[in-house]
């Protein structure tokens, strides 16, 4: 009875035990999801990752040790169980396992802090506090399978198109774009901070000669905000890219949330059937809305703006009222992006900046950059910050820089879309907002 777990493996995921492998000699590894005992006969449901199968114990016909096994099972506990496929109608895949042999290879402490079946709903920080159990969970478990295809879409996607995969630094000097959304760390004498953003380096990289980079990492924000969409660390999935301007970036991001919309539906059908949410692949290039239509949009919605404010929540309700699914935001005007968006050549008080919105979520901003030095030193200043503390920065545009376009989407917020959740802190394992360091 010892060493189930050492002389043997796992023959089967239970989503794979079918009405083939009848009387066929299985063994299966997961998790107590449920125990019914009616005396005469024990009904078992073991999880994995892949689903759930049915242990079914007649205690008249099992061997002593199996029945003895079977009624020490505690919910969640981890067990190896060895056994014959038999029909069986009602069970889950129309089989059950009959089992010859039980090996709990680690018991779960009871109670639990949390209920791992979907019949309780909790509370997202109870939820939190036990991720691990949470993610037991097939509709959790769900999004993050969705994310981890996201992610293989979005790298096929960049290989695919001529890009090269970089990572830089997180632990940086000074602010990226001088704002105050930055943690402070101590990095041995000095201070230094965490990336909010690979915006300088990937824009270093043009001058580097690489073309086309992209890079998936995490972003660190110390915005206070307590909303439903931002954390203080995501996942930023960035590109930039030489001899292109705004509208080629825009194409290229329209086509990479194209293809991982279809690869969703496609390659995470029962993902998505758990979730109950459905996903429709838009007929055609996302819609464009400029800036100036938007303000017009929202003040036709109730909602006050004036030309050259950034969106309230408010606003981005009422413009997401208008436009449903994806769309561009364009030619924000200039004083409200940062100082690396390239101006309007006729009127500078626009930009060749853009956001992809999902209707009143933003999903990316991006941008036509400057490349010239003089006009990148003046946008610093009018800022009110010290060109100065961007020296290694501006040294790249001196010696032959490109002009360059590029992008950031935020990984969890797409996640968000994908996965119909409304909430970021559903599509980040161990989210990080305010009031949460752990787990
Ligand atoms: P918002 O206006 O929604 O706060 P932002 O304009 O400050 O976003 P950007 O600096 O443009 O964000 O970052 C690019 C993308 O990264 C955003 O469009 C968003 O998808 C994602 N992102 C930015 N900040 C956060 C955050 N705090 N939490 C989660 N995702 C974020
Ligand atoms: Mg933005």
């Amino acid at each position: 009875m010892q060493g189930l777990l050492n002389e043997w493996r796992r023959t089967h995921y239970t989503k794979n035990v079918n009405v083939d492998l009848k009387d066929e000699e299985i063994i299966i590894m997961g998790w107590v999801h449920e125990i019914r005992d009616l005396g005469g006969i024990i009904f078992v449901l073991i999880r994995d990752r892949e689903g759930m199968v049915q242990v079914t114990v007649p205690a008249k016909h099992v061997a002593p040790e199996v029945l003895e096994a079977i009624r020490k099972l505690r919910k969640e506990s981890v067990v190896a169980i060895r056994g014959i496929v038999q029909e069986a109608g009602k069970a889950p895949n129309g089989v059950e396992i009959l089992p010859e042999e039980v090996e709990i290879l680690n018991p779960a402490n009871q109670p639990l802090p949390m209920d791992p079946t979907e019949k309780v709903r909790a509370e997202i920080d109870t939820r939190l506090d036990s991720r691990f159990i949470d993610i037991r969970k097939a509709s959790v478990s769900s999004i993050f399978k969705i994310k981890s295809q996201l992610l293989h879409t979005v790298r096929d996607f960049f290989y695919e198109n001529g890009f090269i995969e970089i990572n830089t630094p997180k632990l940086v000097a000074s602010a990226t774009e001088g704002g105050t959304e930055l943690f402070p760390i101590t990095y041995f004498e000095r201070e230094a901070f965490l990336g909010q953003s690979p915006q300088l380096y990937k824009q270093i990289m043009m001058s580097s000669g690489m073309d086309k980079v992209f890079e998936i990492a995490q972003i660190f924000r110390a915005e206070e905000h307590d909303t439903l969409r931002h954390l203080n660390e995501a996942i930023s999935i960035d590109m930039e890219a030489s001899f292109m301007d705004d509208k080629d970036v825009m194409k290229i991001l329209n086509n990479m949330i194209t293809q991982v919309l279809i690869d969703t539906k496609e390659k995470c059908n029962n993902e998505l059937t758990i979730l109950e949410h459905d996903i429709t692949i838009p007929d055609g290039p996302f819609p464009v809305v400029n800036y100036d239509d938007a303000v017009d949009i929202i003040n036709s919605k109730g909602v006050e703006m004036e030309w050259g404010d950034d969106l309230s929540r408010a606003a981005e309700k009422a413009l997401g009222d208008t436009m449903d699914g994806f769309y561009f935001l364009t030619e924000w005007p200039s004083e409200i992006k940062p100082f690396y968006v390239m101006p309007n050549k006729e009127d500078p008080t626009k930009s060749h900046a853009f956001d992809l919105m999902y209707k009143d979520l933003e999903i990316s901003s991006g941008a036509t950059r400057i490349h010239q030095y003089d006009l990148l030193v003046e946008k610093i200043t009018e800022k009110g910050l010290n060109p100065d503390a961007f020296g290694s920065y501006l040294k790249a545009f001196e010696y032959g820089m490109p002009p360059h376009a590029g992008w950031g989407v935020g990984a969890d917020r797409l996640t968000m879309v994908l996965t119909g959740s409304n909430n970021i802190r559903e599509t980040v394992l161990f989210p990080r907002d305010r009031h949460r360091l752990t787990p």
